[in-house]
């Protein structure tokens, strides 16, 4: 009787641990959502099939689960959310108790994705990356890649002015000294293992593709076709795109400083110069002339003090909401923990 309890208990134990193992690569897709109700059924549907032939093919476990964080939409996408996650178990959602930004909410996914998941691959809602290219990511995290970076292969798709804007934004950032992937906007798989480790990283500035080169491990690109946005409109106008290029270098680099440092060497240096030069002309008599020069002087170096005091305030504003440590994020409501 004892022999047979011991048997029955060690076939439920091996059962628990059997599914345990079965459960490896639990996948979870994070997709910020801000006013998204436009294009939240097509990704849904998109979603659902890759995810259900990944499943089927044994890629990915069958606790896998797409996670939408609703970013404090003013439309109905948080009631959409619901919905879906009623109707499908393979959908979840989290949403932010208001509106923080991409970077925000992307992160604040992350990291309640982390809590159910081996691995993540977080993605835009409007279908402009390309769902098939997980296949490719899961097979280079499968090769021992922690990250593996989703690439755009052209950008034929993008306007004109979108092309030329973000290309020059990248050079700019390199010159700048912040190391990215050219090209990579935040369509990207990471391992539970770095998401660990981006929850040290506590910059309130949050600029994630520049912060995910510095954790390092191995990784690895995967390139893909981006296309057009579905449905609705960007929610990156030129304002918010110039203040996330700002961001970017100014938390990561602290080159313009330098760059103000040197300006301000070489500007002394020509002004002995004059000073020479005026000196001499003084010597010799020939008196007041070149009042245009004088004029322009002034408005250059007058110019020149206000962009570098600019340039200066916004590092001291980057250290003023860093000391302050608010939160990135306020989790209202977690469909996860409803289950
Ligand atoms: N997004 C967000 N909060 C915001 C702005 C945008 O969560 O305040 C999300 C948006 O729903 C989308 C992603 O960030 O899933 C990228 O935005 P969008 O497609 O408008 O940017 P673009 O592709 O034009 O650069
Ligand atoms: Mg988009």
């Amino acid at each position: 009787m004892l022999i047979v309890l011991l048997l029955f208990k060690l076939l439920i134990w091996y059962n628990l641990v059997g599914d345990k193992m079965k459960e490896k690569n639990i996948l979870y897709v994070v997709i910020p959502c801000y006013n998204e109700e436009e294009v939240l059924q097509e990704t849904t549907k998109k979603l659902k099939e890759k995810l259900k032939s990944l499943i089927s093919e044994k890629k990915i476990s069958k606790n896998s689960k797409v996670m939408y964080v609703n970013d404090g939409s003013r439309d109905a996408t948080w009631s959409l959310i619901k919905k879906i996650n009623a109707e499908e178990k393979l959908f979840t959602g989290i949403s932010l108790s208001r509106n923080r930004g991409h970077q925000n909410a992307l992160l604040a996914g992350l990291m309640v994705a982390r809590e159910y998941a081996d691995v993540v691959i977080s993605m835009d809602a409007d279908l402009q990356d390309d769902v098939d290219a997980i296949d490719e990511m899961l097979k280079k995290y499968a090769e021992g890649n922690a990250i593996v970076y989703g690439v755009r292969s052209s950008r034929k798709k993008d306007t004109f002015f979108k092309k030329t804007t973000a290309q020059g934004f990248y050079k700019f950032m390199h010159l700048m000294g912040v190391e990215i992937v050219f090209n990579h906007a935040d369509y990207r798989l990471t391992s539970k293992r770095v998401l660990k480790d981006l929850e040290t990283f506590k910059e309130v500035n949050l600029f994630l593709r520049g912060i995910f080169p510095l954790i390092g491990y191995k990784s690895d690109v995967v390139y893909y076709e981006r296309s057009k946005r579905f449905a609705g409109e960007s929610k990156y106008p030129l304002r918010k795109m110039l203040n996330f290029a700002l961001d970017g270098i100014t938390s990561f680099s602290v080159k313009p400083l330098r760059l103000i440092l040197n300006l301000g060497v070489i500007i002394f240096i020509i002004s002995i110069l004059m000073l020479i030069y005026f000196l001499v002309i003084k010597i010799e008599g020939k008196a007041v002339q070149g009042w245009t020069f004088i004029v322009c002087s002034i408005w250059f170096i007058s110019g020149l003090q206000m962009l570098s005091l600019g340039i200066i305030g916004e590092y001291i504003g980057k250290i003023y909401s860093e000391t302050k440590e608010r939160p990135r994020y306020i989790i209202a409501e977690n469909l996860e923990e409803n289950d």
